[in-house]
């Protein structure tokens, strides 16, 4: 590799896409060195569905519209008021005219899907998902001429001065070097390094599973970190949500969540209830229910459903522990028997009347006198046969960051470094410090992207 490159972008996601292709676009020769082999590329972004987008009216496939300032308090909702304004804003704003510019890049949206992700103002829908989403970029990439690297592991950015100097990977077992003019890190958060997961929660992360890709371990990040580049976040906070508890260790991606939570009551291994499940509708409480789990023993719970629920959530990719009493439902679970069943008992006893139980809308349908409470589809466990999903918790992606500006600009505690800029995961923490807003991680990337992607032609240009 002694072709001299403007650009070297790191990963090969949708934030590092968006990138290459903005500088491209702007005269700057690119390479982007992915560390997947090709089937593999695109990272968690090819796991993806939709993309959360301002609109002042009908735009493509949204309805309605969905101000800047509606978008802004969706999000300090689910921060707790914990995001920078300023990088916040611009997301927003630029989510608009990002749109357009996909689908000019050749992703193409499909009418809204209905149940219990029904966002048709807020979030357009890729056709054919996020892989269909990178499997276009990489196509325009490819007319740009940009360079792709396939197995290209970046080890290390050799920072000097206020520059880094050199970008250094392994390819099929042998160590190369280049010297770009500038570099985009988008290569993701530390979610599928379980040794550094462990180091920020402890010994529950060894039982954690990783929805996504198992390439984002976290090694330039670390690399970046330890020369002094700024960071953002605390280690701790990702977005992480109860999965079916057979999903595979990585990649299962989103077949394995389950949305039946809302009309269960969910018990930890020794069968007791720990929390409201109906405390809000499903997409406002899917995200909590990864730490929920993640606080119990083992690191595992169980969602039990009776014969009236079954078909009132998106079914799973496994199908579920069936029983036709709750004695059995205990002996294939290995849950304990006696407490099972007085857990359900206490539960059903609290239940009232469910006349008003409406499965999309919050029906206050709640129980009385119990602990926790369920307070909204609160309806007996109690119309054979029984089922139960096992569940445990599964990180989407972390939060520790790169601090970056509103260029997407790296820094020291010197300043600016002046050829190096963050995209996507890698820096979506300077937005999400806790909490998270569906869509919007795809909107940080593509938005960064391009502004990283832009800020790296500008320089390398002159
Ligand atoms: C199951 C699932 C569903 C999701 N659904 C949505 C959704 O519908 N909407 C939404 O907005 N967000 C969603 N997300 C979050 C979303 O995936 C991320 O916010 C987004 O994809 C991040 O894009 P990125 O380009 O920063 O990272 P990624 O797409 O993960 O790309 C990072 C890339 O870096 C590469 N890489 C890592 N280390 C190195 C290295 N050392 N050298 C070279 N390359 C390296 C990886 O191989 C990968 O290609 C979902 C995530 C998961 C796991």
């Amino acid at each position: 590799m002694n072709n001299h490159y403007d650009l070297a972008v790191i990963g090969g996601g949708n934030a590092a896409l968006c990138a290459a292709i903005t500088a491209a676009e702007l005269g700057a020769k690119v390479i982007i060195l992915e560390t997947a082999p090709k089937p593999y590329r695109g990272g968690n972004s090819r796991h993806t569905r939709d993309i959360r987008c301002m609109h002042r009216g009908p735009l493509g496939p949204l309805e309605g519209d969905y101000s800047e300032d509606e978008y802004y308090e969706d999000l300090l909702k689910v921060t707790g008021g914990k995001t920078n304004e300023q990088l916040a804003r611009l997301v927003i704003r630029s989510s608009e005219k990002a749109l357009p510019w996909m689908q000019k890049h050749g992703v193409h949206f499909q009418p809204p899907l209905s149940g219990t992700l029904s966002l048709t103002r807020t979030n357009a829908f890729f056709l054919g998902g996020g892989k269909s989403l990178i499997n276009a970029y990489y196509r325009t990439a490819d007319k740009l001429g940009i360079d792709v690297l396939y197995r290209a592991h970046v080890k290390h950015l050799q920072l000097k001065g206020n520059l880094i100097a050199r970008v250094d990977y392994v390819y099929e077992g042998q160590q190369y070097q280049i010297e770009p003019s500038s570099v985009v890190v988008a290569s993701g958060g530390f979610e599928a390094n379980l040794e550094w997961l462990e180091k920020a929660w402890g010994p529950p992360a060894e039982n954690f599973l990783i929805r996504g890709t198992p390439y984002n371990r976290g090694v330039v990040l670390e690399d970046l970190l330890e020369q002094g580049v700024q960071s953002v976040g605390d280690p701790t906070q990702c977005h992480a949500v109860a999965i079916d508890g057979r999903a595979p260790k990585f990649d299962g991606g989103i077949v394995t969540r389950l949305d039946c939570v809302p009309f269960s009551i969910v018990v930890n291994k020794e069968g007791q209830r720990f929390y409201d499940e109906g405390e809000d509708i499903w997409p406002k409480r899917y995200a909590i229910w990864g730490r929920l789990v993640a606080q119990q023993p083992d690191q595992v719970a169980f969602a039990i459903i009776d014969s009236k629920s079954l078909k009132m959530f998106m079914p799973s990719a496994f199908p579920p522990t069936e029983a036709n009493t709750l004695e059995e439902l205990a002996e294939k679970t290995g849950l304990p028997s006696e407490k099972l069943i007085d857990t359900i008992a206490t539960f059903n006893a609290a239940c009232g009347n469910s006349d008003a139980f409406h499965p999309t809308e919050l029906d206050s349908v709640t129980t009385t006198g119990l602990t926790p409470e369920k307070t909204n589809w609160a309806r007996p466990i109690s119309e054979p046969p029984f089922y139960c999903y096992s569940l445990r918790t599964g990180v989407t992606f972390t939060y520790l960051a790169l601090k970056i500006d509103k260029n997407a600009q790296c820094s020291t505690a010197t300043g600016p470094v002046k050829n190096l800029w963050a995209a996507g995961e890698t820096m979506a923490g300077s937005i999400l410090s806790q909490g998270y807003l569906a869509g919007l991680g795809m909107m940080i990337g593509t938005v960064f992207g391009r502004i990283a992607g832009r800020e790296a032609a500008n320089y390398a240009n002159g």
